[in-house]
């Protein structure tokens, strides 16, 4: 594998920034995420008290983030914002409150979209599919993930609910600074920025991820493409000095072109599929069909790293209709096992997995897999199956290299631990 999983997360200079805590004024702070792929604490600290945006992961996390705060003042918590209700921004939250009651200062308000105790409901309801699809997202050396765990049984996340919640807007003034909050879905539908317009600092969590937009997350649920593109130029027109996305903080002249240029890569996928909805193409041509202009894909800040512009066309797609992928076959398919088994009576295992290595010697890591997965999913033989699902982990470790995206790239990779460990 020519990269590790955190160099494909970010360039390596982004990533160094990313990891450590910057000064945007004296009372102004980007607090660095411990986790790699959590976003960073936006502390601003005021004579009245600090506004904290975002609270790392969990308890643990968010321990440190206070622990590297008290190192600089001794200020109490005024108000915790999340930016959205992804766990890497909530999670931390029960460490602020701690802090407050150790020290005997009043417990911080919470304030967040009124969207994100749904949210919160949400993922409590799925806990046991949340904790799976985060072992092939974001794996841990320790995790050894697979499907038939018994994930139903994972420990309940505790999350701190929002106690301040708004419809579009609210403000308020504290210590002679004011924080306007702005409604703003994209990456969720509970997503807010913060803005502090005597400072021209902007707090946007993960609208900017040093990447493309994570619309159409491959495990996750619908997002919102158009209205992340106009969002962004909503926060262009702010003009501000400084950003603070996911990653290092973002100035000067930086901002008005990572801003802009984030939003027309995703209005541009956006229109392509509109127009390729309404010619009647279904979303194998349109996955096809649509090639991001280069003066967008040659930006390192809108490299399919995390997110993917192949991700995004899902989104829009997902958004605007049904399952159906245009062939009839697959409204009430077989199952297929079957499908490949009569597949199999015609070519026998062998040939397929001949003709897959065939295609990995040739480079053709892609279509290899599609061919090994006849044989895993259609023989009964079991020395023919253990020998594809090796096969097929190797084409995963291949085709991870090849994709250079952390989501996908963990997905395959993990995924061949599995198949390795099955084959025995
Ligand atoms: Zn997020």
């Amino acid at each position: 594998m020519a990269q590790s999983r955190e160099e494909e997360f970010q360039p390596e200079e982004a990533r160094d920034r990313a990891m450590v805590d910057e000064e945007i004024f004296p009372d102004i702070f980007k607090i660095a995420q411990t986790w790699p792929v959590s976003g960073p604490s936006g502390l601003t600290i005021t004579g009245e008290g600090l506004v904290v945006v975002d609270t790392g992961v969990g308890f643990r996390e968010g321990e440190d983030r206070v622990r590297k705060i008290r190192e600089r003042t001794e200020v109490p918590f005024h108000t915790i914002i999340y930016s959205h209700g992804h766990v890497d921004h909530v999670g931390g939250a029960s460490a602020f409150i701690k802090d407050a009651e150790d020290r005997g200062h009043p417990r911080p308000r919470i304030i967040g979209h009124e969207l994100v105790a749904q949210r919160l409901d949400k993922y409590r309801m799925l806990k046991g599919r949340r904790a799976y699809i985060a072992s092939l997202q974001f794996p841990r050396p320790q995790d050894r993930p697979s499907a038939r765990q018994d994930w139903a049984s994972v420990r309940e996340p505790s999350y701190v609910y929002p106690d301040t919640t708004f419809h579009d807007y609210m403000e308020f003034k504290l210590g002679g600074l004011t924080f306007e909050i702005y409604y703003a879905p994209g990456e969720t539908d509970d997503t807010i920025w913060v803005w502090i317009p005597e400072r021209k600092v902007a707090f946007i969590g993960d609208l900017l991820l040093g990447g493309c937009p994570n619309t159409g997350n491959p495990l996750k649920e619908q997002r919102y493409t158009l209205e992340w593109a106009e969002n962004l130029e909503r926060i262009a027109e702010k003009k501000p000095d400084f950003v603070v996305g996911s990653g290092p903080v973002i100035s000067g002249g930086n901002v008005e072109e990572r801003l802009l240029n984030t939003s027309r890569l995703l209005r541009y996928i956006h229109e392509e599929v509109v127009r390729l909805l309404n010619e009647g193409y279904w979303i194998e041509d349109i996955l096809e069909r649509v090639k991001v202009p280069e003066e967008l894909s040659d930006k390192p800040y809108l490299a399919g790293n995390y997110g993917h512009p192949t991700f995004v066309i899902h989104d829009v797609y997902r958004r605007y209709t049904g399952w159906y992928d245009g062939n009839p076959s697959e409204l009430f398919p077989s199952k297929g096992a079957d499908i490949a088994a009569e597949m199999l009576t015609i070519t026998g295992s062998e040939k397929v997995i001949e003709k897959a290595r065939q295609l990995q010697g040739e480079g053709n890591i892609q279509l290899a897999l599609h061919l090994v997965d006849f044989v895993i999913k259609g023989t009964e033989d079991e020395s023919a199956r253990s020998k594809a699902m090796l096969l097929k982990a190797d084409l995963l470790d291949a085709r991870a290299g090849e994709v250079r995206n952390y989501i996908a790239g963990n997905i395959m990779r993990t995924s061949a631990g599995m198949l390795r460990e099955e084959a025995g």
